[in-house]
């Protein structure tokens, strides 16, 4: 299997730490480059970074001498987790440069011509990279995006209920976990013994990102999903794990039983970081939970649970994902194996 060669903005961040951790040893990819603000450029990697994960930094990367975020960079794609202040000007240079720019930020995601991807549910937006690249003179450079942690837990079974049924209507209260905020984050004094209900930016991303999702390829562009959501975002004492409480009008009649199997149908893929199941469904009154449920398939499962009639809306549901795996790192890693799969890397 051919090895590419990747670099990683904003490599000693929460989610720069949670890309070194997934890549160590994956068939695919080499670690070859790792980049960081002026506060650690220069330095080896385990010396600028602040390693918050379990285990020792992995040999492998231990030694790079981190780089400024600046093309070009010794690898042939860049995985992207920079804050959105510098990301926007940041990843533009790289894809100018040439390189296919895989980022986290939210700086592009709803640019008309940057794919905003859930592989498992559009890998067809994929087809936007020509028009990007024919409109921004990138050349063989382009940029794609994956979402926002909070709405890859809902997301996709929302898009499993659209597709069989059509989505009219969604309210959203999300459970975010600290680790989402990077590091430090918020302050411990807020956190501790608090649910804190402000996430700077956050409601409107929650409101406006599944209906590209979940919209439909077409002459070229993204035909947005019709349906509103409406998103209230919560931080809470969590370290990793978004949890969601969704309530849903549906436009065509479902039962219970259609509900839950539309969920556990939706296929997963087969990339190598794809998880054996995209959604599971739980019937245990008590699931999913934060702690126990964030970790499923690696990680790159979304746990649903609790999906019941609703008394207001047509049904209510929980939705789960882990934050910095597939709502980051992992989400990441899957579009560049996706790219790969299709030749546009
Ligand atoms: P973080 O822990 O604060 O890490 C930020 C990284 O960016 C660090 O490597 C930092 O380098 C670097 N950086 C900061 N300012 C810079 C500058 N001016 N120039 C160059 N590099 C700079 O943040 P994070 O949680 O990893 O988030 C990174 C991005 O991913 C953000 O856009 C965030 O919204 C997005 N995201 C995060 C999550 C999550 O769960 N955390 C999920 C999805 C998306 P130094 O160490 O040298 O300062």
């Amino acid at each position: 299997m051919k090895k590419y060669r990747v670099g990683i903005l904003g490599a000693t961040g929460t989610v720069g730490q949670r890309f070194v951790q997934l890549l160590e040893g994956h068939p695919q990819f080499e670690i070859t480059a790792l980049a960081a603000s002026d506060r650690s450029a220069g330095k080896p990697y385990a010396e600028a970074c602040a390693w918050k994960l379990p285990g020792n930094i992995p040999q492998t990367v231990a030694d790079i001498t981190v780089t400024p975020i600046e093309p070009p960079l010794d690898c042939d794609i860049v995985f992207s987790s920079l804050p959105s202040s510098v990301a926007r000007e940041t990843e533009e240079a790289f894809a100018r440069a040439g390189y296919p720019v895989i980022s986290n930020s939210s700086s592009y995601r709803m640019d008309e011509d940057i794919p905003l991807l859930i592989p498992e549910i559009n890998g067809d937006h994929v087809a936007l990279i020509e028009r990007q690249r024919e409109k921004r003179g990138f050349g063989k450079g382009f940029i794609v995006t994956n979402p926002n942690c909070a709405v890859v837990s809902f997301a996709p079974p929302l898009a499993a209920l659209h597709r069989k049924f059509g989505v009219e209507a969604c309210v959203v209260t999300t459970m975010q976990a600290i680790s989402g905020a990077g590091y430090p984050g918020t302050p411990s004094l807020d956190i501790t013994d608090n649910v804190f209900p402000y996430i700077a930016g956050e409601e409107p991303k929650v409101e406006t990102e599944s209906q590209k999702i979940l919209g439909r390829l077409a002459d070229g562009s993204v035909e947005y999903a019709d349906f509103p959501v409406s998103a209230q975002c919560f931080r809470v004492n969590v370290v990793d794990g978004h949890m969601v409480s969704v309530r849903v009008d549906l436009k065509e009649p479902a039962t219970l039983e259609d509900v839950v199997a539309a969920m556990r149908e939706f296929p997963s893929l087969d990339l190598h970081s794809s998880p054996e199941n995209f959604i599971v469904v739980s019937e245990e009154p008590t699931r999913p939970q934060t702690r126990l449920d964030r970790d499923a398939g690696n990680g790159m499962t979304i746990t649903v649970g609790r999906v019941f009639p609703d008394t207001v809306f047509d049904y209510r549901f929980i939705a789960l994902s882990h934050n910095t795996v597939r709502g980051a790192a992992g989400g990441a890693v899957l579009n560049a194996e996706l790219l790969i799969s299709k030749g546009l890397i």
